[in-house]
């Protein structure tokens, strides 16, 4: 089935609790969304499978949590301060703006695309994209600071405290989550292009003979991570190598991952070797050796630097896109989100088949219990059993166990996995930790299909 369109996604994300316009009851702010109580949990999933693969699982990379306010001198010698901006053209009469980028022509020759007053744009001017903010009581010129549009800054001015500290060699790398902030004349797309955002940045630095290995590598390890890791369809997924003049300033080479939205090809991750200049860049405007010994060489240098680079919400939408599915089952529709059990919100619901049964609420609310400490687990019984498994596929959940009146005989429940809807029952003292296995992959289901418990 071809991807959903975004407004398919952003209807499902607001009703079932994953993501809301920001500010909402005041009419929203654009460029700014808030993760609901569903989003929040598949975000952190999404951010734990990256750390884990990219820090945890490796002994050449660590980890920095960085303040989001940096020295401003940080940003002047990056280049951001003189450089992170796009042209500009404002319309005298609707006062919107534009990227002179987007126009059909020449500011004062054509119409404004919004109002369509002809001769009411302005030349085009400089506008920065970070948010200017003051440090301190007093707000005057010497207290203005920046909101960081990127995150990988951080560990260039901190690559030797890491260094040191960490007792490091070549090749390593430093990685850190966070926010970055970025005021994006067009934001939109839903979670697409945000003002604030949340990047996953890794700055690896090797040897400059090294270079070109390291790129390869980074490259591969990324894609994999993307189609083994969280599980997106590799025939929507491609690599797209940067043309020469597409390069940023800093960039020797950069290949991005795109993925096939409804809205065309887009970046999800940029693979970009960044050489030296950032650590040069630093090292002059602080006065600050920012290099490295190299025992091969008996001398000190300055590495080179490969990063991969993505955005936390382009992967949420990412998975959301790649996992919905809509399903014509034999007397209904399904909706179904068809996403790995790891990143899953919600790993199991307990749901009892009668909910005026006392017993049968009391055993379940009790193997709720037993299941949470092991996996996410959420009990209801607020709809019929049909109900309670259609919002539960909506959202992802791997599997669903039903308490009916059998099991106060014989003990057992039945796991019924989302995919596939076939079925198991097994006993009840044994469901947390077959849950638990199958989330993390231990073991394989093998439900058999079955009609679902007349209530
Ligand atoms: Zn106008």
């Amino acid at each position: 089935m071809p991807a959903p369109n975004f407004d398919v996604i952003v209807s499902l994300a607001k009703r079932r609790g994953f993501v809301f316009p920001s500010s909402e009851i005041y009419g929203g702010m654009a460029g700014f969304w808030d993760y609901g109580p569903l989003g929040v949990e598949l975000k952190n999933n999404i951010k734990a499978a990256w750390w884990r693969h990219m820090v945890t699982l490796r002994d050449d990379v660590v980890g920095i949590d960085a303040a989001i306010i940096m020295n401003p001198r940080v940003w002047e010698a990056s280049g951001h301060v003189a450089g992170f901006s796009d042209p500009m053209v404002d319309c005298r009469n609707c006062k919107l703006r534009f990227r002179e980028d987007d126009l059909k022509g020449p500011p004062s020759e054509i119409a404004c695309p919004s109002c369509g007053t002809r001769g009411s744009l302005t030349e085009a001017r400089q506008f920065n994209l970070m948010f200017a903010t003051h440090v301190g009581p007093v707000a005057e010129d010497a207290s203005v600071a920046y909101l960081r549009p990127e995150t990988a800054q951080a560990m260039f001015v901190q690559f030797d405290n890491v260094a040191t500290s960490m007792r490091r060699k070549l090749p390593f790398g430093i990685a850190q989550i966070g926010r970055s902030f970025r005021n994006e004349i067009t934001p939109g797309n839903f979670i697409f292009r945000l003002r604030e955002f949340e990047q996953m940045e890794m700055e690896f630095f090797v040897h400059p003979r090294d270079e070109d290995e390291w790129f390869t590598r980074w490259v591969d390890e990324r894609h994999r991570w993307w189609t083994d890791v969280l599980g997106i369809g590799a025939e929507r997924l491609r690599l797209r190598p940067h043309d020469p003049d597409e390069l940023s300033h800093y960039s020797r080479q950069t290949t991005d991952i795109e993925y096939q939205f409804p809205i065309g090809w887009s970046e999800l991750e940029g693979i970009a070797d960044r050489t030296d200049f950032d650590l040069r860049a630093h090292a002059a405007a602080s006065g600050k050796r920012l290099e490295i010994f190299d025992d091969a060489s008996g001398e000190h240098l300055v590495p080179f630097v490969i990063e991969p680079a993505m955005g936390v919400d382009r992967a949420v939408l990412t998975v959301l896109v790649d996992g919905y599915a809509e399903e014509q089952l034999a007397t209904e529709k399904r909706v179904v989100l068809r996403i790995r059990p790891s990143l899953a919100p919600v790993k199991a619901a307990v749901l009892p088949l009668l909910r005026n049964r006392p017993e049968l609420v009391e055993r379940a609310r009790r193997l709720t219990a037993d299941l949470k400490p092991l996996v996410s687990a959420q009990y209801d019984d607020t709809a019929s059993i049909g109900k309670l498994y259609r919002r539960q596929d909506e959202i992802g959940t791997p599997f669903c166990v039903t308490v009916d009146v059998e099991s106060l005989d014989d003990g057992a429940a039945t796991i019924r996995e989302r995919d596939s809807m076939t079925q198991e029952r097994v006993s009840m003292d044994l469901v947390p930790q077959r849950i638990a296995d199958l989330v993390a992959g231990r073991t394989a289901w093998e439900g058999v299909p079955r009609e679902a418990p007349a209530p």
